[in-house]
C-alpha cells in the first residue's frame, strides 16, 4: 500500500455512483490530479467538509493503478466567505475552472497554487474585479501564454501609438496593416494595453493601488476573455453562468 499526503485546493467535485465523488484536486506538491472519494458526499462522511469545492484541505492519498483514492481528508481552510452570495460564489467557480483549464495535469506548479490560494483569500473583500482581472492575467503568463504588447506579434515590427488590436491567435498586438487581417480582434486604447502591461508585471499589491475607469474595465475584460476563450477553445461555463446573472466577471 503506497501512501502519501498532500496539500490542496478542490477545483471541482464530480459525481460518480450514489455517494462516490471523483476530485479535480490543484495540490502544493503534485499538481493537478484527479483522485476518488469513496463515500465522501454521505451526510456521515468525515471527508465531507474537505472535499468541497475551493477548500484548502489535507490530504491522505493511497496509489492505484486507475486513479489514486482519498483515505483521509482534513479541512484546513474552508473560505466560507466565499458562499456568502452567489456572485462572489460562481467568481470562485471562474478562478478554479481557469486553474482547471491551464494548469497541467500531474506537474507541479507552485506558480498556480500560489495564485490561487492568494486570489481565494482575498476574493470576498472589495475589488473583486481587479482581482478577477489580475487573476486572468497571470494564469495567461503562468501558462506561457503571455500576450506580446512591445512588437506586433504578426510582422515584428513596432506598431504606431494609438488603438490597437490584439489577437489571441497571433499571441499580442498588431500593427497597422496586419490589423487588416484580423478585423475582428478586440480593440484596446493605450490606457487599456498599460493597464495590461502592469496586469502582467505587477505584484498584487502594487494593483490593489490603480485606478481603472470604466471603458478600460471594459476592454481589458474582452481582450482577456478572448484570450483565454481562444486557449480553452470554449467559453468557460462559469462565465456563461455570471452574464446569465447579469453581472460580467
Ligand atoms: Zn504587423
Amino acid at each position: 500500500m503506497k501512501l502519501y499526503h498532500a496539500e490542496a485546493i478542490v477545483l471541482r467535485t464530480i459525481a460518480v455512483r450514489e455517494a462516490d465523488r471523483v476530485l479535480v484536486l490543484l495540490t502544493r506538491e503534485y499538481g493537478k490530479l484527479r483522485v476518488w472519494a469513496h463515500g465522501a458526499a454521505r451526510p456521515t462522511s468525515r471527508k465531507r467538509g474537505a472535499v468541497q469545492p475551493f477548500c484548502r484541505s489535507r490530504f491522505l492519498l493511497e496509489r492505484s493503478r486507475e486513479i489514486d483514492v482519498v483515505r483521509q481528508a482534513e479541512v484546513l481552510e474552508n473560505f466560507a466567505v466565499l458562499h456568502a452570495d452567489l456572485k462572489t460564489l460562481s467568481l470562485a467557480g471562474y478562478l478554479c475552472e481557469l486553474v482547471d483549464g491551464f494548469a497541467p495535469e500531474g506537474q507541479p506548479d507552485p506558480g498556480f497554487y500560489r495564485l490561487l490560494l492568494q486570489a481565494l483569500r482575498r476574493l470576498g473583500g472589495e475589488k473583486q474585479e481587479l482581482l478577477v482581472r489580475f487573476f486572468e492575467s497571470r494564469v495567461l503568463v503562468l501558462a506561457g501564454l503571455r500576450p506580446e504588447l512591445g512588437v506586433c506579434a504578426a510582422c515584428g515590427n513596432r506598431p504606431a501609438a494609438g488603438y490597437l488590436r490584439i489577437s489571441p491567435a497571433q499571441g499580442g498586438v498588431l500593427c497597422g496593416p496586419c490589423q487588416t487581417k484580423e478585423p475582428t480582434a478586440p480593440v484596446c486604447r493605450p490606457a487599456t494595453l498599460q493597464v495590461l502591461g502592469k496586469m502582467l508585471d505587477w505584484p498584487l499589491d502594487r494593483i490593489w493601488r490603480l485606478r481603472v475607469d470604466a471603458g478600460t474595465r471594459r476592454e481589458l475584460a474582452a481582450v482577456l476573455h478572448s484570450y483565454l476563450c481562444h486557449h480553452l477553445e470554449r467559453e468557460p461555463k462559469s462565465l456563461i453562468f455570471l452574464r446569465k446573472l447579469g453581472d460580467e466577471a
